[in-house]
């Protein structure tokens, strides 16, 4: 049974994939990710480019920097938009703002953008749940996650947000930090996702981090729930943000692929990129793995 479901399975991916090809390779857009480290990712969609949750600091809140950066801020492209998920210092580091063009817009959950008026001369974008905004040619959806974040100031400036980056036809979601829950499933009933980048780090102790966080085995339940092809793993290795070892969520997660091979993950270190164009789909037979993991689900 779970043979023939497979195949099938398989076989639909495969059509797909020539459907694509008939079509013609060269409609298909590029896409690159490349670690910086924790939550900070430069995402190159077409030639434009993001940067999610930027964090540059040696030292944020009281968290020690364990790896460089995996870009310098002088090596930076121009942005199309800085992208903010939450208050937490571990995404929103306001020395970091510093190595940016006040001419850049940054894009935050709705009620954040008061926070930074108040510092930042930058245009500033709101998008409300469930709400987008094409910037440039990329059309960023506000996807709902489960955590809320806050300044150590009055606790205030809790709105948190995921977000859903579109052009040409890709998708990539960057939730920021989330616990697990049903709000996967209802992503996935909107958006066909090409990469799920989904954070594996702060679980540790679960009594208080588990409404707040994923653990690396919450993070793969989510990304079959996303169905989504391709999960990269972040928020593991550079703060210790919580009582787990920063490196413990990826010898968790690594552990996980030894016992399910076909999971689609890659794992970046800062610096590292992970890229999607035509020619990385006509080399990524493995598509048909991440078909058995959907069969199994
Ligand atoms: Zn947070
Ligand atoms: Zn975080």
């Amino acid at each position: 049974m779970s043979v023939l479901s497979c195949q099938l399975s398989v076989k639909k991916v495969t059509e797909n994939w020539e459907l694509t090809t008939s079509n013609g390779l060269k409609t298909m857009s590029k896409l690159k990710i490349t670690a910086v480290g924790h939550a900070t990712h430069l995402i190159e969609m077409d030639g434009e480019f993001l940067l999610t949750d930027a964090v540059f600091s040696r030292k944020v809140l009281f968290w020690r920097r364990m790896k460089e950066p995996g870009i310098r801020p002088d090596d930076l492209p121009p942005l199309t938009a800085l992208v903010v998920s939450h208050a937490h210092y571990d995404h929103l580091d306001l020395f970091s703002y510093k190595y940016f063009s006040l001419k850049t817009p940054i894009v935050v959950p709705l009620g954040l953008g008061k926070f930074f008026a108040k510092f930042l001369k930058n245009p500033i974008v709101e998008i409300p749940p469930w709400s987008e905004h094409r910037i440039g040619n990329i059309t960023i959806h506000s996807v709902p996650v489960k955590h809320r974040g806050f300044r150590l100031s009055g606790l205030r400036w809790q709105a948190t947000s995921g977000f859903v980056f579109e052009k040409s036809h890709q998708k990539v979601l960057f939730p920021g930090d989330t616990a697990y829950g049903d709000h996967f499933k209802k992503i996935a009933h909107l958006h066909n996702l090409d990469v799920a980048l989904l954070p594996i780090g702060g679980y540790s102790p679960p009594w208080f981090q588990k409404g707040r966080h994923l653990n690396p085995s919450e993070a793969v339940n989510a990304f079959l729930d996303l169905k989504a092809k391709t999960m990269i793993p972040y928020h593991w290795g550079v703060f210790r943000i919580s009582q787990e070892e920063p490196e413990a969520p990826l010898s968790w997660m690594k552990n996980i692929l030894g016992e399910k091979p076909g999971l689609n993950v890659k794992i970046l270190e800062p610096g590292e990129s992970f890229s999607l164009d035509s020619a990385s789909f006509r080399s990524s037979s493995p598509m048909g793995e991440t078909v058995q993991i959907e069969v199994r689900k």
